[in-house]
């Protein structure tokens, strides 16, 4: 598996190639706000090593999720987001995604309803 992928948009972000407003960063993930907001709060958690979704990953890759999760916990706890929150990844063009670099959605700040559509 290749590190980068230089035609993905989010690869380019991780790199600086393209303004984010970010919001977390570590050795193995970045963080930054959705450019077209969902919710008060809606950030994007991302690994820095190009994959493609939640389904590309191994066992080898606990500690990648582990990160990612770990992250979202605390961006939650910084956006103050104590009332509830949605973390979302959308896998497959199916489901919706339209960014085939693996994302987290964190998503709060508004009441939520279910099922999504
Ligand atoms: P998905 O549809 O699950 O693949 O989510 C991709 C998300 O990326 C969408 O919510 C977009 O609004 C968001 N997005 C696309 N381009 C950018 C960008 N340049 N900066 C921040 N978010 C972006």
């Amino acid at each position: 598996m290749t590190d980068r992928d230089p035609d993905c948009l989010f690869c380019r972000i991780v790199a600086g190639e393209i303004p984010s407003d970010r919001v977390h960063e570590d050795d193995e993930v970045i963080a930054f706000r959705d450019i077209a907001p969902q919710a008060p709060t809606h950030v994007l958690i991302i690994p820095r090593r190009h994959v493609a979704d939640l389904h590309d990953l191994t066992d080898a890759d606990a500690a990648l999720l582990g990160s990612l999760f770990g992250a979202a916990r605390r961006i939650a706890d910084d956006e103050g987001l104590e009332r509830g929150y949605r973390i979302v990844s959308n896998v497959g063009a199916e489901s919706g995604q339209s960014v085939f670099h693996l994302h987290l959605h964190l998503l709060g700040g508004r009441p939520m309803t279910w099922p999504p559509g």
